[in-house]
């Protein structure tokens, strides 16, 4: 019987410690993986970051599961995996002629007193001066961005489906700008994400000069941004 053969019961064996050494290394790489995420985090700095984007992605689904038997907060691996995405899509956005980029705000960011329509194309500033928000995106369009203000969650679907952009860029809060930088993957077009910093529904804030200095990636010195001095609202 093959089944109750030497040669059977050593391949099993082998096969065991083989997957065994695997499971182990696997975890190893993903705890190392965590603490090299998590202090790249709290120093702003992406440490090692060719070694880091494959086994990053290849193990995110295992560090995470890691980080939820700890019981830690696992928002910090998803700064880091915006991170790890915003450097590896950066060359390639770079490359995007800013007619063909678009840039998706989040509604939030505007004053609870906004006058703004809704209209087909997203929400309309009408530049008011409640809020910065107005300013930001007159110097967005300045520079040739396609501007959005995205009144709902199918809109940048719609919106990048009707004109097709090359380059995008989203603001938003994190878990929001995971969400749409891992959309531009899908439809293989180079993403780039800034995370307010204030989470919520209303008056929310965002560091607009890190939102123009994303904007001007690859653009000549003079298509871009004026010395704004927004303050981070
Ligand atoms: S500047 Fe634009 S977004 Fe801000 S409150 Fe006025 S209309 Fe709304």
């Amino acid at each position: 019987m093959l089944f109750d053969s030497p040669l059977w019961n050593n391949t099993m064996i082998l096969l065991g410690e083989a997957t065994v050494l695997v499971v182990v290394f696997l975890v190893a790489m993903a705890l190392i993986l965590l603490v090299i995420a998590l202090v790249s985090v709290r120093n702003g700095h992406l440490y090692l970051p060719r070694i880091m984007k494959p086994w990053f992605f290849l193990l995110e689904g295992l560090v995470k599961a890691i980080c939820r038997f700890f019981g830690l907060d696992d928002r910090d691996l998803i700064s880091f995996s915006i991170k790890l995405q915003n450097s590896m899509n950066k060359k390639s956005f770079e490359g995007v002629p800013v007619e063909k980029r678009a840039i998706f705000l989040p509604q939030c960011l505007r004053s609870a007193r906004c006058p703004a329509n809704l209209t087909p194309e997203g929400i309309w500033c009408q530049g008011c001066g409640l809020c910065t928000t107005g300013e930001a995106i007159r110097e967005l369009l300045r520079m040739g961005y396609r501007v959005f203000i995205v009144p709902g969650s199918s809109f940048i679907k719609r919106m990048v489906k009707k004109y097709r952009p090359e380059g995008i860029i989203g603001v938003g809060c994190t878990l929001e700008v995971k969400e749409g930088l891992d959309l531009c993957d899908q439809l293989g077009i180079p993403g780039m994400g800034v995370v307010t910093l204030k989470d919520g529904c209303v008056e929310t804030c965002v560091n607009w000069n890190e939102v123009l200095e994303v904007a001007s990636l690859g653009l000549a010195p003079s298509s871009g941004p004026d010395d704004l001095h927004l303050p981070s609202e």
